[in-house]
Parts: structure tokens; C-alpha cells; sequence
């Protein structure tokens, strides 16, 4: 029997559409898969999304979706990505599922039965954002975690012993130091449970959307004892076939983003050991992509799409820039110049380079079929020099990965990578192919064979990370089908003589300056009111400035050329420059240490805005959620405490008094220009 591997990336929370963060640690999952099941490994590739909590409930409030209308459509873009990226996930788990209540519903029972749940009361201040009660003191105190107000709740709720497990959580950190990666996260973990638990609220009765209680249905459970569970009822835990659960569990590694470490590192053990169940083998925690030094997020609107990647340059280019660029376990950034710069570098020059002048040149002088290399004794220290490097860098590459360091990885896979393309610009086989002698085709045959098996070598290694075109280098070389190669007995030495080449063609087109003019000019698009400029379009901002009774749209500074009349009119041409639209507001937030300001997410048919509005004095948050308003749409974006506003919400604004929102007496739709 083959040894098992069972992988689980985070569930992702509908409540953001995916971006190239979802991507990265999905791809590093795939990528962990991928290489286990070439390693003959029975495995088992989990992911889905977190559907319920409050924040959901709160976000449809008004739009006419439901709940579950709103996460059936997020949750269908998260698994149309995976499927267009090709990721080999083997289940896709839901929790608004029938299955996944099951579960949870049944984990929740062993848990009580086992005597850690028990009903009290809380009263104190509540984070809505992080669905988290909090130590803060009154109303509207800000969440030491995320600096949003908090809320004032006082409840009957039902508590999970946590206090109980503290001896046992770091007797289990102290002798399994493997459980928590890398060592910084275990650390802050350690020190967080040294610090004293207390016993967790695990349910709410103040919102509906969540699974219900087992024999209390007037409370749901809270949405991370929820979220957490879908590793096990995925599985069948609690179902009537729990032969995949006995079969997979437990997991051999729990990918996981920095920010989430203490839910997996200390109440999920703590779930399990309370269930009787046993304890995930690794958690591995991996640090952010940042976009101009920001954690990619819907927040703060930064987010870079990875459809425009895929289009433009293809799955590979992005999974081998992730993984490599990134320092797996630190923060990472990410911008199309550095993509496009590591694409031409590591694949089309080198990578690409390699097997095609290898290739072709087998094709060319020896009839595309594998050539002879001249016996031991007749090699050049040379050629004995790269056997050395490739089955050095196969044991150093595995020995990484199999640490999930990802970036060092591939370093090491491309200094053999390095090695063969020097080594064939110092021996010139194009010289020495157009020479007729015996002697000068033996050496050529060597030379080549050499380049041949070393390409071989890197392209069953670096399969894993870039599937697509390393299953094609693999069919050019006359091998078949990667996916069935047993890579645990990959050495030099393996490529048989005269193997008839296949179909040989480029694999990694150049990319050059127009790529990244086409991916931004993509991400732009995604948004209405492009400028021909070429410059960041669109959008944004929003303060409210009270300024004389007015709309406050006006004023996009009018062209100096011509235009503008003298008497301080403007043309309808001008006026027509300025892109008034129908949003709705989405989500709306105080912005903390801002007394004035609302952070506002409007949705204006095409996407969602992130805008600023002045507006906090006149109108409480909630009160806008649903609501219809009027942005200007093509406004440069501005930075406001730090955060991105694209667009601006119109309103009067009437001398000392608040300001008063513009909006419409027929119904209108989301999107629709004024003129
Ligand atoms: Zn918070």
C-alpha cells in the first residue's frame, strides 16, 4: 500500500472575490500534490470556502441577494479560477453544504458529550469584522486587533473549555516542534498560550446565518469552530461513510496565511483533542503578497486579479513567480515588472533556452532520436562535472521542497539550469556539428547526451511548479507522460539512447514591454471610464469637503487649452469629462482615528470601489449599506489616512450643516451614467 498525503489549503471567506493572494497559497498546495503524487503517494487535495458569520449576513443586507445567493456566486468564482489554473484539488468543500453541517453539527455533540461546552453568559464589546469578542472597554472602543469600532453585545452564548487544554497545547508544541512552521509563528504561538487562555464563546444568538446549535437552534455556531471543521467533514467525519476520513486524517500538512495562525495553531488542536480526535501533522504558515508594500486585500483595494496574468503570460509564469520570488514563510511582493523580468530571466532565457537548443540541435544532426555519449574513459571532466552538479541539485532540491522552501528550491534547480547552458556555449556543438570526422561527431554526441539527461533532470523536479510546460519538454524529449514518472527514482544516467524525440517547438515565448502594457491595460479595463492616457485611470476619491452650497462633484481641473469659456463656464464637452455613475454602497465603515470619514465599498455595476466619504458626522454606517449614490467615477485616486479613495460620492453640502447624499426618487441601476 502506498503511503498517504493529505493536504488542506485555508477555506477562502466569500466575502472577497479571489485575487492572486487566494492564488498563492492554492498554487503552493498544488504544487505540494502534485509532487506527492509523483512521489507515489496516495493523495488527497482539499479546498473550498467559508460561507457564514455575520459579515456575510450584513454585506447582502439590502442588495436583494440572500446569504446564500451572494456566497454561491462568490464561492462559483473561487472554483472557476482553480479549474481555469488547472489546480488538481481533489474535493472542494463548501460549509454551507449539507455534508459540512453534518459534520459540524456531530463535532459539536462529541465535543459536549465529552464535557468541554457549557452555557454562560458574555457581556462586553464585539468586533463585527473579525467576528471576535474582544477586550475593549465601552462602546465603539476600537478592536485591538483591526482598530474598527466595536459593539456593545450582551448575550447567553455556549463556551468551549479552552482554559482546560493550555498544559496540553504546549506540551504538544514542545515535543512535536514540526507542528507549527516556520519557527517565528510557532514562537508567537508559544507565547500567546503561555500568556493564559481563557474558555471561547463558540456560538451567537445575535445573527442567523451560521449552522444551528444540535438541540438549541436559536444559536449558530461560531463561524471558526465552522470554518475549521471542514477539514474533517470533507472527509465524512460525522456522515454515515467516514471510510475517507479513517483513510485520510490526519492531515499530513494544513496550509495556512500568517494571519490565521492562531485559529490552527491553538483552537483547532484544541477542537480535536476535546473531540478525541488526532492532531494534524504540520501547520505551515506562509507570509503575504504585498502590492506596493500592502497585503494584497479587498480593503484596501490593491488587489491584482490572476485571470490578467493567465491571459497575458499563462498559468506557469505565475505559479513559477510565486514560488520562486517569494521567500516561503515571509512577505513577498508582487508587481508586473518584477513577473515579466523573472518570466524572461529564469523560463525564456533560461529554462526555455536550454531545451530548445538541446532539442533542436538532436533534431538537427542526429535525426531527432537521442545520441550516444562516448564511452567513461572518453569524457571530458566537463561533462563528468555536470552528472555531479545534476545529482547534487537533485538531492538538494528535494531536500528543500520537502521543507516547502519553495524559492530555495528552484535557486538550487537553476544553478544545473546555469551549469548546462554555459557548458554548451563553452563546448560550441553548433561548431562541431558541421564537422564531418569521426572523432568531432562522438564528442558532439556526448555533448549533447549531457545537455539531454541534465534537461531531463530539471524537468521531472521542477514539474510540480510549473506543470503545463514542463509536461511539454517532457513529450519533446520523447518521454510521455510526466505525471506517471516515478520521481523518488529520478538519477542521472536514466535517458535512454536513442529515444525518438517528439514535436520540438518553443515553450517560453519572450515576454517584453508590451506584456505589462496588456496587463495593466486588463486590469483597467476591469474598471469604467479608462483614461487614453495610459496613466492609473479612474477614480477615485472622495472626501467630503464642505465647501459653499454646491454639488460637490465639480471641479476635475479644467484643461488650460482652449476650453474653458471666460466668463468661468465650462463647455458641455468639459462637463461631459466628468464620469458620473449610479453605485451602491456595498459596505460602509468608520475609519479609525478619522472622526469625519467613512471607508465606503460601492459597487458601480462593473466593480467595486473603494471610496472615502466625509460623510461620518451625517450618516452612521449601517444606514448606507444598500443605499444608492451618485460617484464620480473617473476622479485620479488619493490617498486618505493611508487608504486608497477611488471615486467620490456626491453631496450637497449646505454651510455649517452636515452634508446630505444625492440620490434618486425612481429606482435607477447600479452603474448608470448621468449626463
Ligand atoms: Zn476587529
Amino acid at each position: 500500500m502506498s503511503k498517504k498525503f493529505y493536504i488542506t489549503t485555508p477555506i477562502y471567506y466569500v466575502n472577497a472575490r479571489p485575487h492572486i493572494g487566494h492564488a498563492y497559497t492554492t498554487i503552493a498546495c498544488d504544487a505540494v500534490a502534485r509532487r506527492q503524487r509523483m512521489l507515489g503517494s496516495d493523495t488527497f487535495f482539499l479546498t473550498g470556502t467559508d460561507e457564514h458569520g455575520q459579515k456575510i449576513e450584513r454585506a447582502t443586507q439590502g442588495t436583494g441577494k440572500t446569504p446564500q445567493h451572494f456566497a454561491d456566486e462568490v464561492s462559483g468564482e473561487f472554483r472557476a479560477l482553480w479549474d481555469r489554473m488547472g489546480l488538481t484539488y481533489d474535493d472542494f468543500i463548501r460549509t454551507t453544504s449539507e455534508r459540512h453541517k453534518e459534520g459540524v453539527q456531530a463535532l459539536w455533540r462529541k465535543i459536549r458529550e465529552n464535557g468541554y461546552i457549557y452555557k454562560g453568559s458574555y457581556s462586553g464589546q464585539y468586533c463585527v469584522f473579525d467576528e471576535l469578542y474582544v477586550d475593549a472597554v465601552g462602546p465603539g472602543a476600537p478592536c485591538p486587533e483591526c482598530g474598527r469600532p466595536t459593539e456593545t453585545v450582551r448575550e447567553e452564548n455556549y463556551f468551549f473549555k479552552l482554559s482546560a487544554f493550555q498544559d496540553k497545547l504546549l506540551e504538544l508544541y514542545a515535543s512535536k516542534p514540526e507542528f507549527i512552521r516556520p519557527e517565528t509563528r510557532r514562537n508567537e504561538v508559544v507565547s500567546f498560550v503561555r500568556s493564559g487562555l481563557r474558555d471561547l464563546s463558540i456560538s451567537r444568538s445575535t445573527f442567523k446565518w451560521g449552522i444551528p446549535v444540535p438541540d438549541d437552534p436559536g444559536h449558530v455556531i461560531y463561524v471558526w469552530m465552522d470554518a475549521l471543521s471542514n477539514y474533517i467533514t470533507a472527509l465524512g467525519y460525522g456522515s454515515s461513510d467516514t471510510r475517507k476520513f479513517e483513510k485520510y486524517w490526519p492531515a499530513d500538512l494544513q496550509m495556512i496565511g500568517k494571519e490565521i495562525v492562531r485559529f490552527h495553531c491553538v483552537y483547532w488542536p484544541a477542537f480535536l483533542m476535546a473531540a478525541g480526535l488526532p492532531l494534524p501533522n504540520a501547520i505551515v504558515a506562509h507570509g503575504w503578497l504585498l502590492f506596493e508594500e500592502n497585503k494584497m486585500s479587498k480593503s484596501r483595494g490593491n488587489i491584482v486579479r490572476a485571470e490578467t496574468i493567465l491571459d497575458a503570460m499563462g498559468s506557469d509564469a505565475l505559479r513559477y513567480f510565486l514560488l520562486r520570488e517569494v521567500v516561503f514563510g515571509q512577505d513577498g511582493s508582487f508587481s508586473f515588472d518584477a513577473l515579466v523580468q523573472r518570466y524572461n530571466a529564469d523560463l525564456a532565457n533560461g529554462l526555455g533556452n536550454l531545451a530548445s537548443r538541446t532539442l533542436t540541435m538532436i533534431s538537427r544532426y542526429f535525426r531527432g532520436e537521442v545520441p550516444y555519449p562516448s564511452g567513461t574513459a572518453a569524457r571530458k571532466p566537463a561533462d563528468h562535472e555536470i552528472a555531479q552538479v545534476a545529482q547534487r541539485t537533485i538531492s538538494d532540491y528535494t531536500a528543500l521542497v520537502d521543507q516547502y522552501q519553495f524559492s530555495r528550491a528552484l535557486e538550487s534547480a537553476w544553478t544545473l539550469v546555469a551549469a548546462v547552458n554555459k557548458y554548451i556555449v563553452e563546448n560550441e556543438p553548433w561548431t562541431l556539428g558541421e564537422q564531418p570526422d569521426e572523432l568531432s561527431r562522438s564528442r558532439l554526441g556526448t555533448i549533447l547526451y549531457t545537455s539531454a539527461e541534465a534537461l531531463r533532470i530539471i524537468t521531472a523536479l521542477v514539474h510540480a511548479i510549473i506543470p503545463d510546460s514542463t509536461a511539454r519538454i517532457w513529450a519533446q524529449l520523447g518521454l510521455g507522460d510526466i505525471r506517471k514518472f516515478p520521481l523518488a527514482e529520478l538519477q542521472w544516467g536514466q535517458l535512454k539512447l536513442s529515444t525518438k524525440l517528439g514535436n520540438v517547438e518553443p515553450v517560453f515565448p519572450r515576454a517584453d514591454k508590451t506584456t505589462i502594457e496588456r496587463m495593466q491595460a486588463m486590469e483597467e479595463q476591469q474598471r469604467p471610464g479608462t483614461v487614453s492616457d495610459g496613466k492609473q485611470d479612474a477614480a477615485v476619491a472622495t472626501q467630503a469637503q464642505p465647501a459653499s452650497p454646491a454639488l460637490q462633484t465639480a471641479a476635475p481641473p479644467v484643461p488650460k487649452a482652449g476650453a474653458a469659456a471666460a466668463d468661468g463656464k465650462i463647455t458641455i464637452d468639459d462637463f461631459a469629462k466628468v464620469e458620473l455613475r449610479v453605485g451602491q454602497v456595498k459596505v460602509a465603515e468608520r475609519v479609525k482615528g478619522a472622526d469625519k470619514l467613512l471607508r465606503l465599498e460601492v459597487d458601480i455595476g462593473t466593480e467595486t470601489r473603494q471610496v472615502l466619504a466625509g460623510i461620518a458626522e451625517a450618516y452612521a454606517p449601517e444606514m448606507l449599506i444598500g443605499r444608492k449614490v451618485v460617484i464620480v467615477a473617473n476622479l485620479a485616486p488619493r490617498k486618505l489616512r493611508g487608504l486608497e479613495s477611488n471615486g467620490m460620492i456626491v453631496a450637497a453640502s449646505l454651510e455649517g450643516d452636515k452634508p446630505v447624499l444625492c440620490s434618486f426618487l425612481e429606482d435607477v441601476p447600479v452603474g448608470a451614467r448621468l449626463k
